[in-house]
Formats: C-alpha cells, sequence, structure tokens
C-alpha cells in the first residue's frame, strides 16, 4: 500500500495550511505518520488520492449517515444549485428542514438554523443565560461543544488527542462561568448547585462521542434535568453528534429524557455546513427578532445546504436504518471482544446506535473521562494503522467514535471483521 501522493500532498499543504490540515482532528498527531489526502468518496467507501479504498468509519465525523454521494442528496442539492446559492432572505428549503427537525424532537416547538455544531452550541448557551438572566454553566470533563471559548476546557476530542488540557488564546473571564462536572457522577453536580446560585444551564453529550463512546448510567440524565429544575437552570443536550444518529431525532428520546434547549448539526446537513439549535416556545421566544437574545448569520440556512439536509433526513426516515445499525455495531463489537480475547489484548467496547469504539484499557468499564484517559494510545495507534493497511478508514484517535452508515454491506463488515483481527494481533505484538 502506496501512500506517496498523499505524502507529497501532505508536504504541499504545509506551506499555506497550518499543519496542513483544517481542523486538527484530521491530522495524525497521535497515531503517528501523515494523514491522508483523499480523492473521493462513494456509499460506504472512501478512496485516498494513492487510489486505496477504504470501508468509511469517519463518515466525516457523522454526517454522511446514508454514505457517500447518495443518490437522492445529489438530486436535491443539484435541483437547488440551479437556482442560486444565496439570497440573504428567506426561503422555503427554511421551512421544510424546520418542521423535519421540529417534528423529530418533542421537545422543540421552533429551532434557529446556523452553520456548524459549534455555532449551535454558542447560541444555545446564550440563549439559557437569556432566558434564566444566570451566567455560570455545567459541563462535563471529556465532553467537547465545538470550540467557543467558553467550553474549551476539559474537552475530549482534538484537545485529549492531543493532550491538551485547554486552549491558548482562552481569556480567564471566558471560562469563569464555565464549571466542570464528571460524566455519570451527579455528586459532582450537586456540588457546584450546593455552591453557586447563579447557574443558568448543565450542557451535556447525551450519549458521550468525543472521548470515546461514553453512555449515561443509572437514569443519570433524568436525576441532572431534575437537579437543574429544582435550581431554575435549563438542561441542554448537544446532539450535534447524536440527533438522528441514534434514532429519528436524537438520544433524548431513547433515554427518555426531554432537555430544554437542544443543538444540532452534522446529521442534519447531510456534510453540507448546517448546525441548529431549538427549544419550546416559550423559550425560543427570547430569541431576535422575536425576542432580545441577538444571533445572527449572513449564511445561516443556506439553500444548498438546506436542500442537503432535507434529502438526508428524508431518506434517513424512509430507510429506517436504526436497527440495522445495532445489529451491525453488535457485530462490530463481537469481533473486537472476540479477536482481542484471542490475541490476548485488554480493551473495552462501549457502543450505543451507530457509534461504537474499543478503548485499549485494563479497566473493566469506562464510564467518564478519567477512565478513557487510562487508556494506551500507542496500542491505538498500532491498531489503526493496520486497519488502515487492511482497508478500513477509522478516526485517527483513541477518544473518537466510529460511525456507521447505511451504506455499508455485507462485505464491508466481513472485511472489516477480519481487519480488525489482523490489527489485535499486531497489537498484541508490541
Ligand atoms: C462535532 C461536535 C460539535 C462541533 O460541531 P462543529 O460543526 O465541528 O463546529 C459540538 N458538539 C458535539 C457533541 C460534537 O460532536
Amino acid at each position: 500500500m502506496s501512500f506517496k501522493k498523499s505524502q507529497k500532498l501532505y508536504n504541499k499543504g504545509l506551506v499555506n495550511l497550518v499543519g496542513a490540515v483544517n481542523s486538527p482532528v484530521r491530522a495524525f498527531a497521535s497515531v503517528g505518520g501523515n494523514p491522508l489526502f483523499i480523492k473521493k468518496a462513494s456509499g460506504s467507501k472512501i478512496i485516498d488520492v494513492d487510489g486505496n479504498k477504504y470501508v468509511d468509519f469517519v463518515l466525516s465525523y457523522g454526517p454522511m449517515i446514508l454514505g457517500h454521494t447518495h443518490k437522492n442528496v445529489q438530486k436535491g442539492v443539484e435541483k437547488a444549485l440551479k437556482n442560486g446559492y444565496s439570497f440573504g432572505a428567506s426561503t422555503e428549503n427554511e421551512i421544510k428542514l424546520a418542521k423535519l427537525v421540529c417534528d423529530a424532537f418533542p421537545g422543540m416547538d421552533k429551532v434557529r438554523f446556523v452553520n456548524s455544531g459549534t455555532e449551535a452550541v454558542l447560541s444555545g448557551i446564550r440563549l439559557a443565560r437569556a432566558y434564566t438572566g444566570k451566567d455560570k454553566i455545567i459541563k462535563f470533563s471529556g465532553c467537547y461543544h465545538g470550540h467557543q471559548d467558553a467550553l474549551l476546557v476539559a474537552a475530549g476530542s482534538g484537545l485529549a488527542t492531543l493532550s491538551l488540557p485547554g486552549s491558548k488564546g482562552v481569556p480567564e473571564g471566558a471560562v469563569k462561568n464555565t464549571l466542570i462536572a464528571n460524566y455519570n457522577d451527579l455528586d459532582s453536580v450537586k456540588a457546584h448547585f450546593d455552591k453557586h446560585d447563579d447557574i443558568a444551564g448543565i450542557i451535556i453529550e447525551p450519549i458521550a462521542g468525543n472521548m470515546g463512546v461514553v453512555i449515561p448510567q443509572d437514569d443519570f440524565l433524568t436525576k441532572i434535568k431534575e437537579l437543574a429544575h429544582k435550581n431554575g437552570a435549563l438542561l441542554i443536550a448537544d446532539e450535534v453528534m447524536t440527533g438522528f444518529r441514534s434514532k429519528f431525532g436524537g438520544a433524548q428520546e431513547l433515554l427518555n429524557v426531554e432537555a430544554d434547549i437542544t443543538c444540532l448539526g452534522k446529521v442534519i446537513g447531510g456534510g453540507f455546513p448546517v448546525g441548529a439549535y431549538g427549544a419550546r416556545n416559550e423559550i425560543m421566544e427570547h430569541v431576535a427578532p422575536l425576542g432580545g437574545m441577538y444571533q445572527a448569520g449572513t449564511l445561516s440556512g443556506n439553500p444548498i445546504a438546506m436542500a442537503g439536509g432535507i434529502a438526508t433526513l428524508k431518506t434517513l426516515k424512509k430507510q429506517d436504518p436504526y436497527k440495522k445499525f445495532n445489529e451491525i455495531a453488535s457485530v462490530i463489537e463481537e469481533a473486537l471482544v472476540d479477536s482481542a480475547g484471542k490475541h490476548g489484548v485488554e480493551i473495552v467496547v462501549n457502543r450505543f446506535g451507530s457509534m461504537i469504539n474499543p478503548f485499549f484499557t485494563s479497566k473493566k468499564q469506562i464510564n467518564n473521562f478519567e477512565d478513557a484517559q487510562t487508556c494506551d494510545t500507542n496500542k491505538f495507534a498500532v491498531f489503526f494503522w493496520e486497519m488502515i493497511k487492511n482497508g478500513v478508514f477509522l478516526p485517527p484517535s483513541q477518544f473518537e467514535a466510529w460511525f456507521l452508515s447505511s451504506a455499508l454491506t455485507k462485505k464491508d463488515l466481513i472485511k472489516t471483521v477480519k481487519a480488525i483481527d489482523k490489527a489485535m494481533e499486531a497489537v498484541s505484538k508490541i
């Protein structure tokens, strides 16, 4: 397998791009080697510039849930393109996507579209503050909520991959209202409410995916919601990753808890830059032009991106691949566990719906960021490259979830299971 052309582009890219990437999660910092450059993708496969073909479990970090270049999405976008790309005025597509999204979330009467998950969350936080008149926000260690200043502490994802506690350039003032709690640890949330009376909200990934997959235990979400409401604060669900991924709608319904504010991104744009935040009418009425919370965007609700989102969600609703996702994930889990056992490698596998990943750790369970950080990232690096060599593209980090697409075939799965066994064998030799 040759990576010559990727290497060449990487060297070229270093001149005018930072690290030759436009998002640090795409760098191969923690697995070594140079990032792959992609030429094209179709269905469940992605092809790099050297012509190597992989089964894709990155899927643009989640959005490509139907697989790549799905014909319905192509058609929807091509049709929209012919009418112009951006107007700075409203279009019918915005109403259509808004209805699809609001219908899927019981707690969402109204939604506002933005251009990224980061924007969705920073607006959702502003809204919680506007509605409650309070300033402080509780976030959980290991949860990632985009790269806004206030939440870029103990933030999982790329920061965890690069072993960074937070970001330089974030002034102290920007995080002085951010309180950190531990995932699955109710007492750590209680302690903040005991100490502070100006907490506007708790923000959480209802299924965490940015420290690897971590699942809430023992009604954790219901309990933190009760705590929030008892103290006049809101529950903000960051479903940028999980929205339309665990079911049509969000993880909230599966877990039987309705958030006050929900933030979305990734899948709702189907590969185009779309984010959104939504809530009940009484909360959304605080957003301008109805209310005094200002939030705007020149390209927000972009007609091409809306068309991509509409086609993706409509197709997804029709396909209803969620049962299939569970079955595929269980096959992958079994392959990981069996192969690790066979080769004497210690792992924990966490999965929820179409998100799954192995943790290379001697721990028995991974329930929070501290647990996740016990992982041997060197083992993951060996595993990652062996998977690449056997034609499977994974996120280049121990702390990212693998994503499933509805385009995966039986053949892809057989290939993946075989690759897992080879990769585990390689890990057992280090
Ligand atoms: C990806 C992600 C974000 C940030 O979205 P961007 O589109 O990258 O800005 C926020 N929250 C969660 C849970 C995410 O997974």
